[in-house]
């Protein structure tokens, strides 16, 4: 599990105008955007096909897990949807979890807006944008987070929006008609707002921060409640193996997110489930007891010995203790294993640039190569490719890779900066000298800005004058 920033592309722009956002939102805990390979690709798995049902593309619709305790999740019409761990958790099976991505989803195909009743509804799209700019920034570009401020303060912003009553009924009725679509049963859409029944009546204060974005009412819970009863798919039951998949996914989140001792509890030794052991692995690394979560790894891997987030976990564990060179092989199986995941081979990257060692660093370079044209807004890729090329004293490569960081998080000045440099630096006509003038046009610049700066840069060289000219 990773903390890193994704997609922030489609936000470019926001930059300029998010620390006004930033300015004038109250300050709120930090919070960040998770990135952990498991878990999205079990999430997708299960809303692809209620996507499709709904005419949305699957691979357009960006899922991203926001840290944060508090029971929320939200969309945009920039068909990024935001799940708080805090709303997974509290989800008591995957029907429920698809559910609410249903919904979700639904307010994107119906393009639906938030909105601030106090504020003109027109200027609330750029405000999202603006909020979730800062988001991606700050969750996971700390370079280019130095232009904007460190930590993210956009709830403060965006708990003050809220749909529309008639919107929820929107929103569920496409949710409702994708998971029939899907095969899949509406009953946990339902029973999922039924076990909130009670904020109805809670104050503003007293809600989740979900339940004051999507208002609930019992007539909306007896609607949608009529409608999916009559679905064919209504008596639907999840799998085994979907089940098992929650299980874990709860248990990774609290691994991760809570105080080891709490895991301990949750999970103690005499549950010998795998989530439970999965759980007590994760909890043991961060609480330091390596051999002991290195020896709990190892189990799960004599279990499941293609299972590439056991290798990964591993692959972590011995990074983060400081033992680069061992991480590699576990790194090297999960990629294997899971070739398509940039994030498995980011964390290759990281482990063999950590090891110090030049004769590893073309094979990071060519891992994070690979990383970044799955995954182009990756900021943690674009980082440690500049690094690697900076090792190896490829200049002009390490400042096109700066360029594409920048470039990835709508950072258009420095991104232009950065690819100018780059520009002087690399063989003209080669496809790195290319793409650096694609981003210096791309972030606004222009052939004449360009032929300027050169004019000026060539004042400053001293030039040869052509004998009697
Ligand atoms: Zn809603």
């Amino acid at each position: 599990m990773d903390w890193l920033t994704r997609h922030a592309a489609r936000l470019a722009g926001a930059m300029a105008a998010a620390s006004m956002v930033l300015a004038a939102a109250p300050p709120a805990a930090a919070q960040s955007a998770i990135r952990d390979t498991e878990i999205e690709s079990i999430i997708h798995e299960w809303s692809a096909p209620v996507f499709t049902g709904m005419g949305l593309e699957p691979s357009e619709v960006e899922i991203l897990l926001i840290n944060d305790a508090d029971l929320n999740a939200f969309a945009t019409r920039g068909r990024i949807m935001g799940i708080n761990t805090g709303l997974i958790l509290r989800t008591r099976n995957p029907n429920e979890l698809l559910g609410v991505i249903a919904h979700e989803a639904g307010h994107i195909r119906n393009r639906h807006t938030l909105r601030d009743g106090a504020q003109d509804a027109g200027m609330q799209p750029m405000l999202m944008t603006m909020a979730l700019g800062a988001l991606a920034i700050a969750a996971g570009a700390p370079d280019a987070g130095a232009v904007l401020l460190g930590n993210s303060q956009y709830f403060g912003t965006l708990s003050a929006l809220r749909y529309m009553t008639h919107q929820e009924g929107e929103a569920d009725n496409t949710g409702a008609r994708a998971l029939e679509a899907a095969g899949e049963s509406g009953r946990g859409l339902v029973s999922f707002f039924e076990n909130f029944r009670s904020q109805e009546v809670f104050s503003d204060a007293r809600r989740y921060p979900y339940f004051r974005s999507h208002p609930l009412s019992s007539d909306r819970i007896e609607n949608l409640r009529r409608f999916v009863a009559e679905q064919p798919s209504y008596g639907r039951r999840d799998s085994p193996e979907r089940l098992a998949q929650h299980a874990l996914i709860l248990a990774k989140i609290h691994a991760f997110m809570d105080h080891p001792r709490e895991t301990f509890r949750a999970y103690p030794e005499s549950d010998v489930s795998l989530p439970g052991r999965y759980a007590r692995a994760i909890a043991w690394y961060r609480d330091g007891q390596t051999d002991r979560a290195l020896a709990a790894v190892d189990v799960l891997l004599a279990e499941q010995p293609e299972n590439p987030y056991f290798w990964e976990l591993k692959g972590q564990i011995l990074f983060e203790e400081g033992r680069p060179q061992e991480a590699i092989g576990a790194h090297q199986r999960s990629v294997e294993i899971k070739p398509d995941a940039p994030l498995l081979r980011i964390n290759l990257a990281h482990a063999l640039i950590e090891t110090r060692d030049a004769a590893q660093l073309d094979a990071a370079v060519d891992q994070l190569k690979r990383a970044t044209a799955m995954e182009k807004d990756n900021t943690l890729a674009w980082r440690l490719l500049g690094q690697a090329y900076a090792s190896q004293g490829k200049e002009g490569e390490a400042r096109l890779a700066s360029a594409e960081m920048y470039f990835a998080v709508g950072a258009e000045q420095q991104a232009t900066q950065f690819a100018l440099r780059a520009r002087d630096m690399l063989d003209r006509g080669s496809a790195d000298w290319t793409r650096a003038m694609d981003i210096v046009f791309a972030s606004g610049a222009t052939q004449d800005d360009v032929d300027d700066l050169d004019r000026r840069n060539e004042n400053r060289r001293p030039t040869i004058i052509p004998a009697g000219g």
